[in-house]
């Protein structure tokens, strides 16, 4: 890298506004945290600086806004500016960590791109809020201080509300409904595993069904844990 801007007679760079800092004294700062909340290392291997273009050469700084002040203007999201790119976030992310970097399509991966990505493009990016637990284990680690999983969760009602899934909350109700009956848990469980047993695969992973695209339902129980349980109670008295 070192090479190619010094062999070179234009030097153009691009950063973002966020990176800019206030004063010279606090690089040491940013660098050490850096660092450690990358890779745990004390110090980077190498750390180029800049202050002039040799004479006869030119150097050029490009500041992007790309949508930067409009998350400066969103108060509950302006925080997510702060991020120094360490990747902590996404290192400790129980998703992150069987998913990889790059599985969700967004160019800042990881828990952060998942509460940046949506500010830029909230149709693209609307169901990266909801791939989370809300485990807090980003917030946790966050050299800045970022409350990442809040603001997931932030997003995910900003979200609901430009774009209501009227199908997915009638089944939430509907879900709802059983979970708080048992008799209805009971009896819809004794459906479903008579039923999707008997059911052909084409009609499970029709075109309708987004869910099992990728996806394919585990084998089904032939009893529910309830009556296992207490069978095998009986049979041990
Ligand atoms: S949000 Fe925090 S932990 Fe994640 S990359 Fe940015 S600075 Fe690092």
């Amino acid at each position: 890298a070192d090479m190619g801007v010094h062999l070179a007679d234009v030097h153009i760079a691009c950063m973002g506004i966020e990176k800019l800092i206030p004063r010279r004294n606090d690089l040491g700062v940013f660098l050490r945290l850096l660092a450690r909340s990358a890779t745990g290392q004390a110090i980077t291997n190498y750390t180029s600086h800049f202050r002039g273009p040799e004479k006869g050469k030119q150097i050029h700084l490009i500041l992007v806004d790309n949508g930067r002040t409009e998350q400066l203007g969103r108060e509950k999201f302006r925080n997510s500016l702060k991020c120094i790119r360490c990747g902590a976030c996404m290192n400790t992310c129980p998703i992150y960590r069987r998913s990889g970097g790059f599985s969700y399509q967004s160019t800042v991966p990881g828990p952060i791109g998942s509460i940046l990505s949506p500010g830029l493009d909230l149709k693209k990016y609307s169901s990266l809020p909801f791939a989370s637990t809300l485990c807090g284990s980003c917030t946790d680690v966050c050299p800045v201080k970022i409350n990442i999983h809040e603001q997931l969760y932030e997003w995910r009602q900003e979200i609901t509300k430009a774009n209501p899934n009227h199908a997915e909350s009638l089944s939430m109700k509907l879900a709802s409904g059983i979970f708080k009956s048992p008799l209805a848990y009971r009896i819809s469980g004794i459906l479903m595993r008579k039923l999707i047993k008997n059911l052909p695969d084409s009609l499970i992973y029709n075109p309708w069904n987004v869910w099992g695209k990728g996806r394919k339902l585990p084998e089904t129980p032939q009893e529910s844990f309830r009556n296992w349980y207490l069978n095998h109670r009986k049979n041990e008295q």
